[in-house]
């Protein structure tokens, strides 16, 4: 019988551990850890009313890779799932190796003091976990995780080579408040004012946070949004992995609000990052703005509306030139009803959930460190459609996949 460990009980980890709860053939035993356990036996108590299993539930510091190593020995865990923040990941992998078990996140890692995305941390793993005969996945959230997918799924099925990739991540939801983040405000905010980077012609280029956008109509209705040019984790690995890519973007709808909001906090020093004093203690702005911004777990009584994610893809085929789109379309109540929690949570819990079953079936396990596309993505996107993510793929007309040809 499989055991899984889950860390982290937020709101991705509490769609992980429901979607786990509901495949007992897959996931056994499920422990779900985290710094608060109270926290954990909410989601533990909802599990029990939805599905009827029971899951155990532990207090564990993951900045502690010894007390996270005893913990994963006492529950027999084979796997451990990373949903605790992009911070503990390389504490968690030294757990992992430590008591000899299979790892799995959604987020690379970052230091707590300075916004630096890149995966050089993680794939230093590479030759400890491969002599170690255990495997580690990266990313196995939607963005990074289903769209690095998306992409390797293209390349065997669509393309001789790919050219441009563009992924679009548009949050068509509205929760009614203010202000807020749809996941871990400190990680969120972090990323979007950040520099962006762009992959062109064999080399990152740096341009302004949010400089360039332009417009995006979904399909299916779900409507048309401003999005914004930035630069997200998934770059690195795909124009790595796949080196016949010229050009990679990544662009994400933020409505005005939203825009008005972070430009505020910006200017008045509420996005900071180093400790400042305050009544004789050490406080960090971001982290003091996450504590009185709402709980993004908390997001999905009041969320509605659809996310639409996915990447627009151009290449060749048989010496012909070819343009893809492939997305999926996820509605923020559906998951509310389904789950407990909004969209955003959902569509990152779902992919961690399927990754861990393609390790657990043993046709994602391959000792090493690996990011999404360097697996067959035939057996997730089947499981995509079968565990509420289901995708679409349609042809582009050359004239529609230059728009986002744009400098
Ligand atoms: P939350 O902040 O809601 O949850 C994080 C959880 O981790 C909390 O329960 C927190 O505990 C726990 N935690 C934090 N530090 C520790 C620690 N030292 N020891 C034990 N537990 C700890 O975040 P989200 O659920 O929104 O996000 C989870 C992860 O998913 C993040 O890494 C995020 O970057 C990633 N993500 C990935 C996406 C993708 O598509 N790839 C999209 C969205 C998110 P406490 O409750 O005590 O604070």
């Amino acid at each position: 019988m499989n055991k899984v460990l889950i860390i982290g009980a937020g709101g991705v980890g509490s769609v992980v551990a429901h979607k786990c709860a509901m495949l007992p053939e897959v996931f056994g035993e499920i422990t779900l850890a985290s710094r608060t356990v109270s926290k954990c036996e909410a989601i533990a108590a909802s599990i029990k009313e939805r599905t009827g299993r029971e899951i155990a539930t532990f207090q564990v510091d993951a900045d502690n890779s010894s007390e996270t190593a005893e913990l994963i020995r006492k529950v027999g865990a084979t796997l451990l799932i990373n949903v605790a923040l992009p911070y503990q990941d390389l504490t968690l992998m030294d757990a992992c190796l430590e008591a000899g078990i299979d790892y799995l996140d959604t987020a690379n890692y970052e230091p707590k003091d300075v916004a630096k995305f890149e995966y050089s941390w993680q794939w230093e793993y590479q030759e400890r976990f491969e002599k170690a005969g255990l495997s580690a996945l990266l990313g196995s959230g939607f963005d990074p995780g289903v769209t690095n997918v998306f992409t390797a799924w293209a390349l065997k099925h669509h393309f001789d080579e790919i050219h441009t990739l563009d992924i679009i991540d548009v949050n068509g939801g509205d929760h009614g408040h203010a202000f807020a983040t749809n996941f871990n405000p400190e990680i969120n905010i972090r990323e979007v004012t950040a520099e962006c980077r762009h992959w062109e012609n064999g080399e990152f280029v740096e341009t302004a946070p949010m400089s360039k956008h332009q417009g995006f109509t979904c399909p299916e209705g779900v409507g048309s949004y401003e999005i914004y040019r930035m630069y997200h984790e998934e770059l690195e690995s795909l124009t790595k992995h796949i080196p016949t890519i010229k050009r990679a973007q990544f662009w994400m709808s933020f409505s005005p609000n939203y825009l008005k909001h972070l430009e505020v906090l910006q200017n008045v020093g509420m996005t900071r990052i180093d400790e400042v004093e305050y009544q004789g203690q050490k406080i960090i702005p971001l982290q003091f703005l996450k504590a009185v911004l709402p709980n993004p777990g908390d997001l999905g009584v009041t969320t509605k509306g659809r996310t639409c994610i996915g990447n627009v893809i151009t290449g060749i085929k048989d010496g012909k030139e070819k343009a893809i789109y492939i997305y999926n379309i996820c509605d923020h109540e559906k998951c509310f009803e389904e789950v407990g929690s909004q969209a955003i949570s959902y569509t990152t819990g779902v992919p961690a959930m399927i990754g861990a079953k393609q390790m657990l079936s043993g046709e994602w396990k391959k000792p090493g460190v690996w990011n999404m596309e360097q697996h067959d993505p035939d057996a997730f996107m089947a499981d995509l459609n079968v565990h509420g993510l289901p995708w679409t793929c349609i042809e582009l007309t050359p004239e529609q996949a230059a728009t986002f040809t744009v400098a």
